[in-house]
């Protein structure tokens, strides 16, 4: 069997040791003669999985007492929907951040259902190179909540602050955050938002389960007439069990979980090594003419690495090398084109500089 190296954006890598643990309980989970997946969601043994994951995704974020964590379906993009729904039930309006191509769908989605938006701030003006500095956000009198995108993942483009505003009043304002494809890459302060979610399949687990932690004061605020599985507080009355959860997902995730603890170190030795990943690719391209990447500095994404060729005619032999060189998934999105490397927290070390040296390599042959 040879693993080659993944730098999808998603569904992305899952750790070997993950894979590997799964796949000795895949048939006969720890003798009890069945599978996950073969498991009632209220039985006993699934029971346990499920809350030894939360319990272990709480103690790696320090989440605190006073948040529900929901295990859902539906991806980050329901949440575009069921955001709007939860928190302007009462009125208000959302405020949103707009970096980049998630972002917008988030607003577009809460206007296509009818909800008053106002944008608080854009990098369109600056093609999305550079978010917007925190004293030109203008958040609008009646915001409900100000939502951002912690990481565009087409577009590269990671906040290096957290957005603190108060409305013109001088109330505070909920922050909602999709950190989707940022979320357990590094420590960080959950009591600095109101709802946080984010879709699995980047740092979490596969696909088909989404994670949302909504501090406590923002259940029952939803609109009456929505459907009961779009209600984070029946959600989280039921403990995610209004229906049949993602079973299979869920304790996927929680192996995840474990193994940044135990084989990781935790967050900050997570963060330690995300920065070294990104510090390594980033080099590269900067000490190289050949390749290139338009982000501020500041705000490069950690997680997703876009660059493009000096000659975009290159591209298509530059990515078919990659491929026979077991370096795969390195195509930008249909959106942006050129290149894309995602160095999830999943994404060896070894990966990134597997890349470096084959593009120092691709540039001296083809450059
Ligand atoms: C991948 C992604 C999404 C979409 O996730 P789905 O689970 O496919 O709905 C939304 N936001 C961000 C930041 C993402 O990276």
């Amino acid at each position: 069997m040879t693993r080659h190296y993944n730098f999808c954006a998603g569904p992305a890598a899952l750790p070997v040791a993950v894979l590997e643990r799964a796949r000795n309980e895949l048939v006969d989970y720890q003798g009890r003669g069945l599978s996950v997946m073969e498991m009632s969601h209220r039985s006993d043994e699934f029971v346990a999985i499920a809350e030894q994951a939360e319990a272990d995704f709480r103690a790696l974020l320090n989440v605190p007492e006073h948040y529900r964590v929901l295990f859902l379906q539906g991806g980050a993009s329901m949440q575009f929907a069921m955001l709007p729904m939860n928190l302007l039930g009462q009125g208000g309006s959302g405020n949103f951040i707009q970096t980049g191509i998630w972002g917008k769908k988030a607003l577009s989605e809460a206007r296509r259902l009818g909800y008053a938006c106002h944008v608080a701030g854009s990098s369109e003006p600056n093609g999305h190179t550079a978010v917007p500095g925190l004293d030109t956000l203008d958040i609008s009198r009646d915001a409900a909540y100000l939502h951002y995108t912690s990481n565009e993942t087409i577009g590269g483009l990671e906040f290096d602050y957290v957005p603190h505003v108060s409305r013109p009043d001088g109330k505070q304002v909920p922050l909602v955050c999709d950190m989707s494809s940022n979320i357990l890459s590094k420590p960080m302060r959950v009591e600095d938002f109101g709802v946080i979610y984010a879709g699995a399949q980047k740092n979490i687990g596969p696909a088909g389960l989404t994670l949302v932690m909504v501090r406590d004061d923002l259940l029952g605020r939803a609109q009456s007439d929505i459907p009961s599985l779009f209600d984070y507080q029946q959600l989280a009355e039921a403990g995610s069990m209004v229906n049949t959860p993602p079973t299979y997902a869920w304790y996927l995730a929680g192996l995840v979980f474990q193994w940044l603890r135990d084989d990781i170190g935790g967050l900050e030795a997570m963060d330690a090594i995300n920065q070294r990943k990104a510090d390594k690719l980033y080099g590269a391209i900067d000490r190289s003419d050949f390749y290139s990447n338009p982000i501020a500095k500041a705000n490069r994404s950690r997680m997703n690495v876009p660059f493009v060729l000096a000659d975009a005619a290159l591209d298509k032999v530059f990515l078919e090398e990659a491929d026979q060189a077991g370096l795969l998934n390195l195509k930008g999105h249909r959106s942006v084109g050129g290149m894309r490397a995602s160095l999830y927290n999943a994404v060896p070390e070894e990966a990134v500089d597997a890349l470096v040296a084959f593009m120092a390599d691709f540039e001296q042959r083809r450059g």
